[in-house]
């Protein structure tokens, strides 16, 4: 306990520390083609077979040459052409070059790339208006990926790039983790399906369609197991279904101390908790756990009860979930870069909790502002879907100022 947290709430690095240390990341390892690895984890380092490039190349559409040869005023001979695909097959002599276009094989002898533009062309012989420096307009073979270096290590996820980058390595398969198995499960009597005309009192399920999306983006096997009555007997049937089917159940409402929060205690019965009570503004009440008891190889049932209010549910998944899935799912990953910047207005702030507010970043004539939204209510999702941004205001902290600095936190395709 931080001195600065209010009492028996967990603060959010020890809650996250406390998940890293109790979860043993997947360990077995599927093959899969080179197209279907988009945002899957890498099981394996990946080495290079080859060079990348494989031959020196042009950078420039121009003329390739020996550089001893560029004496003031020289004329040189155009003894052939060096096309992408189709190299020149001979070696340069003195006083000779070689037509040749970007990506084309540097003929054997050739040194250098005089550019096209530097040169004056008359039949088959190229006056130098200026001259290269030696070695000029070379790609080398390799500068982009040398045979034998590690290109990713074990543990990254695949990107659109990514995949570009292994296709130029000849790559067609590659071994990546198992994909987790993600159960989902919302809790509360007043919750109807979207295809229901809501009578007074009931409101749609917003948070199950969230996480579900949300989760998506993690190349995980999502189970939706629907919305559950406030019956702690119903939740403890959906819990145990869940764990039979799934390596991560996630809940929403129920966790918090209210009459009808069930989850908690219904947790309690079925498995172990290992704290609910996170320092964090909004999303106090955040039980991480284990469901199944005979968990033991640590893969299976690992619970996150997520408070039910909707701005509570994103952030306690992006700043406490989000982390806990990807280390499960074998992936080394770092924080996001924050950026420090002066705030345009007041923030209502209590110390005791590391408070996520939602924010706008924007450049303005030059200049880059930040504000956060005027409703910073854990009820108001709306906040969150038109912010780009976390204003992270450290726990300890009180009420910010204007011109105050802020960390600030852009989201990435992880948090929108
Ligand atoms: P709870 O955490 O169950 O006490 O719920 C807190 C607030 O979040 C209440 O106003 C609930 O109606 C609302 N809420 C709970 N679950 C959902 C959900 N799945 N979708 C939208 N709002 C919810
Ligand atoms: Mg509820």
């Amino acid at each position: 306990m931080d001195c600065n947290s209010q009492p028996g709430l967990l603060p959010i690095d020890q809650a996250i520390s406390a998940m890293l240390a109790a979860i043993v990341p997947i360990t077995t390892t599927e093959i899969v083609s080179l197209a279907d690895s988009l945002d899957r984890v890498l099981g394996q380092a990946i080495y290079s077979a080859i060079n990348v490039p494989g031959h020196d190349n042009s950078a420039m559409d121009g003329y390739a040459l020996r550089h001893q040869d560029l004496t003031p005023e020289a004329t040189l001979n155009i003894v052939g052409t060096s096309l992408a695909g189709h190299p020149f097959n001979a070696a340069l002599n003195r006083g000779d070059c070689v037509r040749i276009m970007t990506g084309a094989v540097i003929p054997a002898g050739a040194d250098t790339v005089v550019m096209q533009e530097n040169v004056i062309r008359q039949a088959n012989t190229i006056h130098i208006q200026k001259a290269p420096l030696c070695g000029e307009n070379i790609r080398r073979a390799g500068e982009d990926i040398a045979i034998n270096t590690l290109v990713f290590e074990q543990g990254r996820r695949i990107t659109p790039v990514d995949i570009g980058l292994l296709a130029s390595l000849g790559i067609q398969k590659v071994t990546v983790f198992k994909r987790l198995k993600v159960a989902v499960i919302s809790t509360g009597d007043e919750l109807k399906p979207l295809t229901n005309t809501l009578q007074v009192g009931e409101i749609y399920d917003s948070n199950r369609p969230t996480l579900i999306a949300l989760l998506a983006r993690l190349a995980v096997d999502i189970i939706d197991m629907g919305c559950i009555a406030d019956d702690p007997t119903k939740i403890a049937a959906a819990l145990t279904t869940a764990t039979a089917q799934a390596d991560v159940v996630i809940s929403t409402g129920g966790v918090s101390v209210g009459d009808a929060d069930y989850t908690k205690d219904v947790m309690q019965t079925l498995g172990k908790i290992n704290f609910w009570k996170v320092a964090i503004k909004p999303g106090k009440p955040f039980a991480f756990g284990v469901l199944n008891k005979q968990n033991s190889d640590n893969a299976k049932g690992w619970f996150f009860g997520l408070p039910g209010n909707p701005v509570s549910t994103v952030v306690t998944y992006h700043q406490l979930v989000l982390p806990a899935l990807r280390y499960l799912a074998g992936e080394i990953f770092e924080a996001l870069p924050s950026l420090n910047m002066n705030v345009q207005h007041n923030l209502k702030k209590q110390p005791g909790r590391t408070d996520y507010q939602r924010g706008q970043l924007i450049t303005h004539n030059g200049e880059n502002l930040v504000t956060a939204a005027s409703n910073q209510s854990s009820g108001v999702l709306s906040s969150i879907a038109y912010a780009n941004c976390y204003i992270v205001l450290e726990s300890e902290r009180g009420k910010v100022n204007a011109g105050e600095e802020v960390k600030v936190v852009l989201f990435d395709k992880f948090l929108q």
